[in-house]
């Protein structure tokens, strides 16, 4: 599965310079080319799928895996104590290349990675607030699990009952 209009797809079929990190038949790990912190690696599925809920479970395991079997050595080559994994997952999250992605980001301190949370400014929600959004995210689940069981990947979220 490869999008001509792709650079990662174009990255992982040789068509561009890119810095590798490792490979095996599923997933390339090599230099984000503009790296938050010296270090920065992402983790690439082989195959083209927009985001992490389009990717078929064992696809999804194993990026996950070889994230989990990098991530000391990523440390330890930049002498960091932590290390941030991070997907954005849809343009409006900041998803800039729309092929499944985990960014590793070594961080050094709070300043190296911007985002951390809860931001000082977030609102506290009433607990009657949390457990009606809480109870919407379990309908709604249940609503996309029963579509996914059906149609393996999809963006599907609306609909309401399974046919
Ligand atoms: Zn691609």
């Amino acid at each position: 599965m490869v999008e001509e209009s792709c650079v990662f797809c174009r990255i992982i079929g040789g068509m561009e310079t890119v810095s590798i990190v490792y490979e095996d038949d599923r997933v390339v790990a090599f230099m984000d080319i503009q790296p938050v912190t010296p270090g920065h690696t992402l983790i690439v599925s082989r195959d083209h799928y927009p985001t992490l809920f389009d990717l078929p479970r064992d696809l999804a395991a194993h990026c996950l895996d070889v994230a989990r079997r990098l991530g000391p050595g990523i440390k330890k080559a930049a002498g960091v104590d932590a290390l941030n994994l991070f997907s954005a997952n849809g343009r409006a999250g900041g998803q800039d290349v729309e092929h499944f992605h985990f960014h590793m980001i070594p961080v050094r301190q709070a300043s190296d990675f911007p985002l951390h949370l809860p931001l000082p400014d977030a609102p506290i929600p009433s607990r009657s607030a949390l457990d009606v959004m809480a109870v919407r995210i379990g309908r709604a689940i249940q609503m996309t699990a029963e579509q996914g069981t059906r149609a393996g990947a999809g963006a599907g979220v609306a609909g309401g009952t399974a046919e």
